[in-house]
């Protein structure tokens, strides 16, 4: 299979003009690597420009984030709809940044509900804030997990991804081990699996915080996730190419 690549440029770059010098580099660097699904989010205001310009088919696009309901009173938001509209393939659910903002588990099960409905990828984002001595993250993640995917029936299970991404790891240059990571990986595996049985076994599990082309391989190899969702590294073209070609071969 695969791995996944998602660029989340989050609030960057500050000029279109910009974006699309740095959505030229991501584009050369998915269509150089055959065993790698890149996806890109970039901010809302210039995904859907991006979206219609661009006519290949190696390069996916995910809105970072986007509002359950399909209209309304929701000053400042997008919809899924819209998105959808937007030609995303995917969405980022929960992000670690929008759950730190006050971004609830039962916000999170409402978007995932609606993705769906709409033929949108969700990608369920779980973690930590802070890891602590007594292992509570386990319990934040199994619940996160659980409420996220409380109305998804098995039939819908393939469309979904789930990405481990402890807020601690990201952006901060101390990403978490493979070890721990396989250690978390063993742990989803199991929560899935309690939930839908074999079908929970087959789901996509990435991980996101300070990946780039130094542990990426590792990551695969050690801790059998199968991909990742990238910030930092993403809005430097050549750390971004090195990462997507890091793992071309390991995938
Ligand atoms: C992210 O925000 O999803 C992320 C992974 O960021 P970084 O790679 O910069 O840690």
């Amino acid at each position: 299979m695969k791995s996944i690549v998602v660029a989340n440029w989050k609030m960057n770059p500050a000029t279109f003009k910009e974006a699309k010098k740095l959505f030229e580099a991501t584009r050369k660097a998915a269509e150089s690597a055959k065993n790698v699904s890149v996806i890109v989010a970039p901010p809302a205001i210039f995904l859907r420009e991006l979206s219609v310009g661009y006519k290949g088919k190696r390069l996916s696009f995910a809105a970072q984030n986007a509002h359950y309901e399909a209209g309304g009173a929701f000053t400042g938001e997008m919809s899924m709809t819209q998105a959808k509209d937007a030609k995303v393939s995917y969405v980022l659910v929960g992000h670690g940044e929008r759950r730190a903002q006050g971004e609830t588990n039962e916000d999170t099960r409402k978007k995932m509900f609606t993705a769906l409905q709409l033929k949108i990828s969700p990608i369920l984002c779980v973690g930590e804030k802070e890891r602590v001595a007594d292992g509570d993250h386990f319990h934040i993640v199994r619940e996160q997990i659980r409420t996220g995917l409380a109305d998804i029936v098995v039939g819908k299970l393939k469309q979904v991804v789930i990405m481990y991404e402890p807020l601690w790891a990201v952006g901060s240059g101390n990403p978490v081990t493979p070890r721990n990571m396989h250690e978390m990986f063993i742990f989803i595996k199991k929560t899935l699996v309690e939930m839908y049985g074999e079908a929970g076994m087959a789901m996509r599990i990435l991980y996101g915080g300070s990946v780039t082309d130094s542990n990426a391989a590792a990551m695969i190899l050690e801790a059998g996730v199968q991909g990742f969702v990238v910030g930092g590294a993403s809005l430097d073209p050549e750390k971004f190419k090195a990462l997507v070609d890091s793992i071309e071969t390991v995938a």
